[in-house]
């Protein structure tokens, strides 16, 4: 990660260079570019979630920075009349840098998005060493804002508590996987397991919880998810199915002809290496996705 991190720094001309492998999973380097690509999912019946691609920020100027990038997106969405909402990194507004500096620049962000149709501000849960801080920071930040909610990860062996604290709190939860690599003391490391653990998750959130979003490319997953929520009642307005940018686009499709609601990750921004390695890592076959782009040139 950290050489990728080098070789592809930000502003170098290879990582410019370098940009058409991320093309299938990163929407552009420009609010422009998302935007499009907002359009472009909403014109076929999915709404989106806008991610400004960026995490473990060290420097005050560059949590503001990312604060404002979110405050010019969130006008522009309005301007647009686009249907999204926005995701967040708390790293990426300063939380190495202290709770208090996140916190503020959270805050900035949920006081604008109130402006817009969807208000909505997703804190995405990144890597163990801040699964805590995350927490209580949106804690904080949703003593004042109820249009913050947060991603549990299921492969935490604390997760299955933080969903319970979540339903006592009226919070709205995204339920994913998890995506990072982690020590087996504190994580689920097999995957049946994992999506086991997954379902009694979803349905627990799905019966108690509040507009939970099932974030899953897992066929096995959402097809139980279908059939529970057939066979309980739960109405397709009660819950959203998330996925992400680029992958698995026909069953994408598939959700939508079936009633359900469905909302599209869409990360973009020049920070692009960490996000872009995190999805090779998942599937191999975007190692050789990325590499026959290369060779087809
Ligand atoms: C909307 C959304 C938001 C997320 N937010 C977070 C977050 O905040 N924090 C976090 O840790 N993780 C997040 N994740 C990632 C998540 O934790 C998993 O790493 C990821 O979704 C893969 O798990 P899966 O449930 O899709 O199942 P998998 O078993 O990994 O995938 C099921 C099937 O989906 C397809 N697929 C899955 N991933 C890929 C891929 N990269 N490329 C091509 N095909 C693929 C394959 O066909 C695969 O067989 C998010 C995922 C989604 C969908």
């Amino acid at each position: 990660m950290a050489v990728i991190d080098r070789i592809l720094s930000p502003d170098s001309q290879l990582q410019k260079r370098f940009f058409f492998l991320a093309r299938r999973f990163v929407a552009g380097e420009t609010i422009d570019a998302a935007l499009s690509a907002v359009e472009a999912v909403n014109a076929r019946g999915m709404s989106a979630s806008l991610d400004f691609l960026g995490e473990d920020v060290t420097e005050f100027d560059a949590a503001l920075a990312t604060r404002d990038v979110y405050l010019a997106m969130l006008e522009e969405i309005r301007r647009r009349g686009a249907d999204t909402n926005v995701s967040v990194k708390l790293t990426a507004l300063g939380l190495l840098l202290g709770e208090d500096i996140a916190l503020q620049n959270l805050t900035a962000i949920l006081d604008a998005a109130q402006r817009n149709a969807d208000p909505f501000v997703r804190i995405d849960m990144e890597g163990s060493t801040v699964t805590a801080a995350t927490l209580r920071v949106f804690e904080r930040a949703f003593k004042t804002h109820s249009n913050v909610g947060p991603v549990l990860q299921t492969y935490l062996r604390r997760t299955p508590e933080d969903v319970e604290r979540m339903i006592e709190l009226g919070a709205r939860v995204r339920l994913c996987k998890g995506a990072y690599s982690e020590p087996a003391d504190i994580a689920i490391k097999e995957m049946p397991s994992i999506r086991r653990v997954y379902l009694r998750l979803a349905e627990r959130l799905l019966t108690a919880g509040t507009y939970p979003g099932i974030a899953t490319h897992d066929r096995r997953i959402i097809e139980r998810i279908d059939d529970f929520v057939r066979r309980e009642g739960i109405a397709s307005d009660r819950f959203e199915f998330q996925m992400l940018y680029g992958i698995r686009p026909q069953v994408q499709r598939r959700l939508i002809e079936e009633g359900y609601r469905l909302r599209i990750y869409i990360p973009f921004g020049t920070h692009w290496a960490g996000y872009f390695y995190r999805r090779v890592l998942e599937r191999r076959e975007n190692a050789f996705f990325a590499l026959s782009s290369v060779f087809s040139k």
